[in-house]
């Protein structure tokens, strides 16, 4: 097994990518926060198959969370994440420290998409997909990135950064990968960690709704009241969660789903529980 490299700065990713680019090879991009769980390993996973070399990064960015949200507590074991993708064979770890990816802080150039950005997580997130948007942007620029690699689980920023990348004509091909879960159906997080034992039991719920909600889609109900109401009542039983929002929508373009004429359709949901925020979906037509 050859040795990761692990980079810091932005030139010496950019001048590594840079040789692997002049060498003909395909780089594909994983972009994480780090603390790396099997999702993550999925990502890399699919990278590998489809890339001659995988760059990681890990940066926890400060500028996609909100003044009272949880940067700072944010889950960090770099050595661990380190030997994870090691093993899993990338090639490159790219860690820079928040000055390096912002030398001029909050006083940057930003990258946003105005009407997809505000809907969903980001009308209670506002400025969130902003941050995305600016990291990734600035990600697959130093990376060289032919391919970048993102879950399914975040499934508007998917959307978002697809948008993105076709609006600012980058030669980048976004690839999305399925959402990985733990055995009661709990998607993998980052912040799953902080959950409270009593929380974490509570936390399927999430995806016993979406279940609920495919099960009625699949016996032909396409009102979205009900669909909403059958979601809703799988939530009864996990009464710490805190609903944030439910929604139906078109999975391209994330707009309201349209009862007559759709087809296709995703459920979306996010809620807090013990203090954490949690997120998952599903196609309710597959
Ligand atoms: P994060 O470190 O949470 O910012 O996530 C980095 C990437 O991993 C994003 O593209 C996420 O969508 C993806 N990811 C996180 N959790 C999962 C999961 N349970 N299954 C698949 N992909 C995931």
């Amino acid at each position: 097994m050859s040795s990761i490299n692990i980079i810091r700065t932005r030139r010496e990713l950019l001048q590594l990518t840079h040789t692997m680019q002049q060498q003909a090879l395909r780089i594909g991009l994983v972009p994480t926060m780090g603390y790396l769980h099997a999702g993550h390993l999925s990502l890399v996973e699919a990278a590998k198959k489809d890339c001659d070399r995988v760059v990681v990064s890990s940066f926890v960015n400060p500028t996609q969370f909100g003044p009272r949200e949880d940067f700072s507590t944010y889950p960090r074991d770099e050595a661990r994440d380190v030997a994870l993708c090691q093993e899993a064979g990338v090639d490159v770890f790219f860690a820079p420290d928040v000055q390096e990816l912002y030398p001029y802080g909050q006083d940057c150039t930003w990258v946003e998409l105005s009407h997809l950005s505000s809907l969903l997580c980001g009308a209670t997130r506002p400025g969130h997909f902003r941050g995305v948007c600016t990291v990734v942007a600035k990600l697959i620029n130093l990376s060289h990135a032919d391919a970048a690699f993102f879950g399914q689980k975040d499934y508007q920023q998917l959307v978002i950064v697809q948008r993105m990348v076709q609006d600012l004509g980058f030669d980048t091909q976004i690839v999305p990968c399925p959402i990985v879960r733990e055995n009661d159906g709990l998607a993998l997080s980052s912040r799953n960690v902080r959950l409270s034992p009593e929380a974490r039991a509570q936390a399927p719920a999430l995806n016993k709704a979406l279940r609920a909600a495919h099960a009625a889609y699949a016996q032909a109900c396409r009102d979205i009241t009900q669909l909403k109401w059958e979601a809703k009542a799988a939530l009864v039983f996990a009464p710490d969660i805190e609903l944030e929002y439910i929604a139906i929508v078109d999975p391209d373009d994330l707009h309201s789903f349209d009862e007559t004429a759709g087809q296709r359709a995703i459920m979306l949901i996010a809620g807090r529980l013990g203090g954490v925020r949690l997120i998952d979906n599903m196609r309710l037509d597959q």
